[in-house]
């Protein structure tokens, strides 16, 4: 894999990545592992990644690798810091309530979770939700009403006793584009709109 610069016309300097290879993991972690110096190099140039000279198409895509290099692509391109984001918390988040549901990861069983149904006092709220003893004040139906990846991030012990656990640094989008300060704001801040969180994101970026 090679940057190649290249004048698309006057006005727009476009940076292309072509992976020609089958992707392998080697070629995919040596791709992740040059994002910040496109980030960088990328400051004013749009980047244009494709496979064996095609556009990535993510509509049927299954490979999660793929579909992380056109997210990568995608939040390069997003100049603004605010709406590049809101763009990766979207894809994150979207991302994590699927990895959720699809693989009914908390064992949701008449709306009481794995957790739930081990506990003297058992709840059913579809949610972890406590906050302080008390139920969320998000928590409305049983359905949270806000987005937070701070509680989407969330693995409680009775998951990594099934080896369950959504870590930063297994998250491109997450690892590769904050900073130590807004990485702890992405784990930590439970309970929270994503409104507030962005803010706080922006506020601690370099
Ligand atoms: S993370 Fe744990 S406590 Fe929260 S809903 Fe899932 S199983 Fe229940
Ligand atoms: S904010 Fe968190 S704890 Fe509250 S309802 Fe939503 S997911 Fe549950």
């Amino acid at each position: 894999m090679k940057f190649k610069k290249a004048n698309k016309n006057i006005n727009e300097k476009v940076i292309k990545i072509n992976f020609n290879k089958p992707l392998t993991d080697k070629i995919y972690y040596n791709f992740l592992k040059k994002i910040y110096i496109l980030r960088f190099l990328c400051k004013n140039k749009k980047l244009c990644i494709t496979l064996n000279n095609k556009k990535i198409n993510i509509a049927k895509e299954k490979d999660q690798r793929i579909i992380n290099i056109y997210h990568i692509e995608k939040a390069i391109n997003i100049k603004d810091k605010k709406q590049r984001y809101e763009y990766i918390y979207d894809v994150v988040c979207n991302y994590l309530d699927e990895s959720f549901q699809k693989g009914n990861l908390c064992e949701f069983i008449n709306n009481q979770c794995l957790s739930d149904r081990n506990k003297k006092f058992k709840k059913s709220c579809g949610c972890c939700c406590e906050n302080n003893n008390n139920l969320c004040e998000y928590l409305e139906n049983d359905h949270c009403t806000i987005k937070c990846i701070s509680c989407k991030l969330f693995t409680c012990p009775a998951l990594k006793r099934n080896r369950i656990k959504f870590r930063i640094k297994d998250i491109p989008l997450l690892n590769y584009f904050f900073n130590l300060r807004q990485k702890e704001v992405l784990v930590y801040t439970f309970f929270t709109p994503k409104e507030k969180i962005i803010e706080k994101l922006i506020k601690f970026r370099l």
